[in-house]
């Protein structure tokens, strides 16, 4: 049966050619370096092999240039993507978490004002789904407290706030790369920033990376060209279930390379990127008629979305009021072929690799808990079918006892 798949970027066969042999030329990173850095108003960019190598080189760098040996805690949104603490824990520092608001999901700028800042380096912002959080206010408490702030973008590549882009806060912006990104060559991460000190510290590091392996862009070359393929929902719903594709499942990891991001693969992303305007409105057009039809459904609660923001919704997130309903209506959603997930399992106070690093303060996170136990993401790509909004509509229905 077809299926539509949580999240993704289509690429037609002829994009696909396109994007290949921009990939296959000379200086090929340039377009997909030089857009990110533009896009972001920021005038350094350095492609890395994933998203998450990308946060190892830009805390290591900001590390680098710190003065006091003490400062060594990193501030993580207590509900976002596992790679994001193991990257922390990869750069040899140590993740504090600060919890989110669940009813936007973002960093509380209240409860990130009263964290003591005396050993932080860092904080690091999370823009799930591509909803921009309250960047302007954590910049400031960022700024008047004297530490780096790292905009991770991952899922927000082209979502703004204030007039400006996610990505271009605070210190240095993240892009990623990967198959449910924005944009996508299935793997890959880029660091933007415009600040000198760092700029040349990230330049000293990535410098001492070694290169992407031929055989393992080859080989990712392959699986672009069958993730191309499968994306749509009619083979989607045929290779879903496949056991070794470990489709939807969140493991904590931080065994991962941190190397050059391959040439090839930047071509073909920077190829992408010329269609992100294109990739936003849809994606926007598709969460914008969600949002209309659950308004209309008894138990769901909207994200709010912070004042000024457009966000790029690489997926179309909301709340169950009665988390205890949430299993039920996944069964049925997935019943009627539509990509629902619930997200990242756990808050990261209960993510047993995250705990251990953490002092007891930070093991008490209600509003992540919140979000972890309620949250569900709804598809926004190209791909989704016209009647998605409908049959969302009468499946949840469907799901009341
Ligand atoms: C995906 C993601 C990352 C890591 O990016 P990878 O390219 O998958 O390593 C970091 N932060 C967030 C919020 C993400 O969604």
């Amino acid at each position: 049966m077809a299926f539509v798949a949580p999240a993704g970027t289509p690429i037609s066969p002829i994009t696909f050619a396109v994007s290949l042999a921009r990939g296959l030329g000379s200086s090929a990173e340039i377009p997909l370096g030089e857009g990110l850095a533009a896009h972001a108003k920021h005038r350094r960019y350095w492609l890395v092999s994933t998203g998450r190598a990308a946060m190892v080189l830009a805390l290591q760098a900001m590390r680098d240039l710190s003065k006091d040996p003490q400062r060594v805690e990193v501030i993580v949104p207590a509900y976002t993507c596992y790679s994001v603490p193991a990257s922390v824990i990869k750069a040899g520092l140590k993740p504090r978490l600060c919890d989110v608001d669940p009813t936007s999901l973002s960093l509380d700028p209240e409860a990130l004002r009263k964290f003591d800042f005396s050993r932080v380096l860092a904080v690091v912002t999370a823009n799930l789904y591509g909803i921009p959080n309250h960047l302007q206010s954590i910049e400031a408490i960022a700024r008047e407290r004297g530490v780096w702030m790292l905009d991770d973008s991952a899922q927000a590549l082209g979502a703004t706030h204030e007039g400006r882009p996610v990505g271009g806060f605070g210190d240095v912006g993240l892009y990623s790369f990967d198959k449910g990104k924005n944009i996508t060559s299935l793997e890959g991460g880029a660091l933007v920033a415009s600040h000198p000190e760092l700029s040349a510290a990230l330049d000293r590091r990535h410098a001492a990376l070694t290169p992407a392996s031929a055989t393992r862009t080859a080989t990712t070359i392959v699986k672009l060209a069958a993730y191309a393929t499968l994306l749509h929902p009619t083979l989607y719903g045929v290779v879903r279930k496949l056991p070794g594709l470990g489709l939807g499942r969140t493991v904590y990891d931080e065994t991962y390379p941190v190397e050059r991001y391959s040439g090839t693969l930047a071509g073909f992303a920077g190829t992408l990127l010329k269609r992100l305007p294109t990739l936003t409105r849809g994606r926007q057009d598709n969460a914008l008629a969600l949002q209309a039809a659950l308004s209309k459904v008894p138990g769901v609660r909207l994200i709010d979305v912070p004042a000024n923001s457009q966000p790029a919704y690489a997926r179309y997130p909301f709340l169950m009021t009665d988390p205890s309903r949430r299993a039920a209506v996944l069964e049925k959603l997935e019943a009627a072929g539509i990509g629902a997930t619930a997200s990242y399992p756990s808050a990261l106070n209960d993510v047993p690799e995250v705990a251990r690093h953490l002092p007891a303060v930070d093991l008490e996170m209600p509003g992540a808990r919140q979000v972890a136990n309620a949250i569900v993401t709804l598809p926004t790509h190209a791909y989704s079918p016209a009647d998605l909004p409908a049959r969302v509509a009468a499946a949840m229905r469907g799901s009341v006892a």
